[in-house]
């Protein structure tokens, strides 16, 4: 008898269910091949219920918003509007007012970056990171410090991939003006103590930035709880649609944050000589932003308070359990990133076998995965390889498509033994 679909007792989803509502599951690729999709982590596939939402929102409701007052552009606006609310309340915020729209993760932190930290970073400051961060939450800081003469410190990370505690709160000091700090390790797929060590953050009195990128699509969020000052996220990433993503702001340090980029929509008034901007988030919004992808980004939301993120960090945590256990029957295989806790994510190595060609045969079997750097070149640099071959995995993913990705990486390490 072959394992369940679904082996966590926890788990009370339909996994078939569940698939079937995902159109791009029944694509077949390589002549005949089922499609295993173990590339979330890099953009997840849709559901039907937000390829629907984009349709009838071009379909019916389309107009500028904030803008207009004829039908379309008021229902245009409440639509917007409607999706902003959903999005506040399923991570926790005090109101919709904290949730800037902006393209995604990279976006929302460069944001923060240039908007709230460059007028206020000076030389003796510092921006305290990680060297787990993607490259969104490292390249930004590096900047904002070449602008400003403020200095990044990198808190190290040790041999399993988790962050040295102790070490980073060494490095954290009254000259800490902003902590940035990732959610979920997008390579290692490590689970940080984004609480405890905002607490810590905000004892040295410095404001805090969690990058959800790998959050929010895994993780019942609640951003009150977790006590940040800023929480980024993308779209895409959560079953949303591209090009849509959210910063979370507390209402208070939202308020205390200026402009980023200067236009329409985000004045309260404007004279040829002086322009007094509207209050959050309005002001963070320039010009005519994604409605459809808001809209999308909302239903996106509906469906998953539908799952409830619970059961699915249920589904996924036995998924990523049976995966590491599986993986573990195969000798050849070194799992880069052993974490604590984990979540999402297995990246792994695989004796001489270049991951670019470990995932280019595993393609041929219809198995999607990631190779590469994963746009966290320090991690590579800190385990000494150029790249990994990783699987990430979303609520549609079974023990069915495990199965499929150790079949085909043992094939691989027979065609190259
Ligand atoms: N942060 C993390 C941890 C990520 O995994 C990613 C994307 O992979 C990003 C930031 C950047 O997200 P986006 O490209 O959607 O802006």
């Amino acid at each position: 008898m072959s394992a369940p679909a679904t082996p966590h007792a926890a788990n009370r989803l339909d996994l078939e269910a569940i698939r079937r509502e995902f159109p791009i599951l029944a694509r077949r690729v390589h002549g005949d091949r089922a499609l295993v999709y173990l590339d979330s982590a890099a953009s997840s596939q849709k559901p039907r219920a937000v390829i629907d939402a984009l349709s009838h929102y071009y379909g019916h409701t389309h107009s500028n918003v904030h803008r207009g007052v004829h039908l379309l552009s008021t229902e245009a606006t409440d639509a917007y509007e409607q999706a902003r609310e959903k999005i506040a309340a399923f991570i926790g915020a005090a109101s919709a007012r904290e949730c800037v729209f902006v393209r995604g993760t990279t976006e929302a932190i460069n944001l923060v970056s240039q908007a709230w930290a460059r007028p206020r970073l000076g030389p003796g400051d510092e921006v305290l990171v990680t060297a787990m961060e993607h490259h969104s939450n490292l390249v930004p800081w590096q900047m904002v410090c070449e602008q400003t003469g403020a200095r990044l410190v990198a808190a190290p990370i040790d041999e399993r991939g988790d962050l040295i505690v102790d070490a980073w709160r060494e490095r954290l000091s009254s000259r800490t003006r902003l902590v940035a700090l990732t959610h979920v390790s997008n390579a290692l797929g490590t689970l940080n103590p984004v609480a405890e060590l905002t607490a810590l953050a905000h004892e040295a009195g410095a404001r805090v930035l969690i990058d959800g990128a790998q959050g929010v699509p895994h993780l019942p969020v609640d951003v009150a709880a977790l006590g940040c000052d800023f929480y980024a996220f993308s779209g895409h990433k959560m079953y949303g649609p591209t090009g849509i993503g959210v910063l979370w702001g507390r209402e208070d340090v939202l308020a205390e944050t200026g402009p980023w980029e200067g236009g329409g929509s985000m004045i309260r008034s404007v004279t040829l000589e002086k322009t007094i901007f509207a209050d959050p988030p309005q002001r963070f919004e320039a010009g005519t932003p994604h409605i459809a992808g808001a809209v999308g980004l909302g239903a996106a939301v509906d469906w998953l308070d539908a799952l409830e993120m619970e059961a699915l960090e249920a589904h996924e945590a036995g998924l990523v359990d049976y995966a590491l256990e599986r993986l573990a029957s195969v000798p050849e295989i070194r799992l880069i990133g052993t974490p604590r806790q984990r979540v999402g994510v297995i990246s792994f190595v695989t004796g001489d076998i270049h991951p670019h060609d470990m995932g280019t045969f595993l393609d041929r079997e219809g198995v999607a995965v990631r190779v590469g750097h994963h746009c966290a070149q320090p991690v590579m640099q800190h385990f000494g390889i150029p790249a990994t071959t990783r699987a990430s995995f979303a609520v549609h993913n079974g023990t069915d498509d495990v199965d499929a990705l150790v079949a085909g990486i043992r094939a691989v390490v027979e065609f190259f033994a």
